[in-house]
């Protein structure tokens, strides 16, 4: 890679509530920042016209900056640089449809702009200034509405076919059970048992509520309520049967999680490592393909600070 430690460039995240536009140096310092919720309610126009403005005096400051990059969560299309009927932006129950976001800001910035996944952004993060700096062979779970992951294997950011991100939080764990719903549509996706949101509402339902906050299912389990304790037990073998498929594919050394729900992190990680070791065991003679697993420290600009890394590739 060319030294790119002078190079400042500018770096969005756009979520489903917030939006940051950020100036980032090559070092992986955050120079300037700017940050606004997200008008959704007013229509896609608006929210374009938005994250142009937002980017103006930092623009301003920094004129030599050169490459644009936005991380967002998918579906999406980062050879396209299009957004794929977003899930998370919608205007009053209407869908945004395909959206070329990347030619639009383009347009509006007079600069090249790319578009990524926010869970790949998430790993080159941590690849870069994160737990996994120096794990050439990383996947990284992020673990929050959704299920976000991300892979990067002999030091590359690992893509699907088509340039597509590999959208690993719907490989299906089990298709036949119809508690399980998943925001995609089918039964039994890792998201569906492993997001904060789906852990929540699956507790909830076992005990006849409409949702739990996971701070308060977590309080319920240290007070040793049976149905708590049991939605972390069910928890920690989802994950491991999930981190042993992304293994068998991947083989990362490490596997790092993050997002506000690995806060909870405390009542299943032991019981995943103990049963992934479990999962593995016929595949630790040559290759020991158990990987480490870490929390990473909580970092609200873990997503900004991908989308710049990619600016700079
Ligand atoms: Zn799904």
């Amino acid at each position: 890679m060319t030294d790119t430690s002078n190079e400042v460039v500018l770096a969005y995240d756009l979520g489903g509530t917030k939006m940051i536009a950020a100036a980032i140096d090559g070092r992986g310092n955050i120079l300037d920042l700017q940050k606004e919720l997200v008008k959704k309610d007013q229509g896609m126009n608006v929210v374009l016209d938005q994250l142009i403005q937002l980017a103006q005096p930092i623009l301003q400051k920094y004129p030599q900056i050169q490459k644009v990059a936005m991380a967002s969560a998918g579906p999406l299309d980062p050879g396209r640089g299009e957004l794929l009927d977003p899930t998370n932006l919608v205007t009053v129950g209407k869908s945004w449809g395909v959206v070329p976001i990347a030619q639009i800001l383009s347009d509006g910035l007079k600069l090249p702009v790319q578009l990524e996944n926010d869970a790949a952004a998430a790993v080159l993060s941590n690849h870069w200034v994160g737990e996994g700096k120096g794990t050439d062979n990383l996947l990284m779970l992020t673990l929050g509405t959704g299920l976000g992951v991300g892979v990067i294997a002999n030091g590359q950011l690992v893509r699907a076919g088509r340039h597509l991100h590999p959208e690993g939080g719907h490989i299906i764990l089990n298709c036949s059970d119809k508690t399980a719903l998943c925001g995609c549509g089918n039964y039994g996706c890792a998201e569906a048992y492993l997001s904060g949101v789906g852990f929540c509402t699956r507790y909830a339902k076992s005990i006849g509520e409409d949702y739990v906050k996971g701070q308060e299912v977590m309080r319920r389990a240290e007070a040793g309520e049976t149905a708590a304790l049991n939605a972390f037990t069910e928890y920690s073998e989802m994950m491991a049967q999930a981190i042993a498929s992304f293994v068998v594919l991947f083989a990362p050394e490490k596997v790092v999680f993050a997002g506000g729900f690995s806060a909870s992190h405390h009542y299943w990680l032991k019981a995943t490592e103990v049963r992934l070791e479990q999962l593995l065991a016929r595949r630790r003679s040559g290759h020991d393909l158990v990987p480490q697993l870490e929390v990473a420290q909580l970092n609200e600009h873990m997503v900004v600070l991908g989308a710049a890394r990619i600016a700079m590739q």
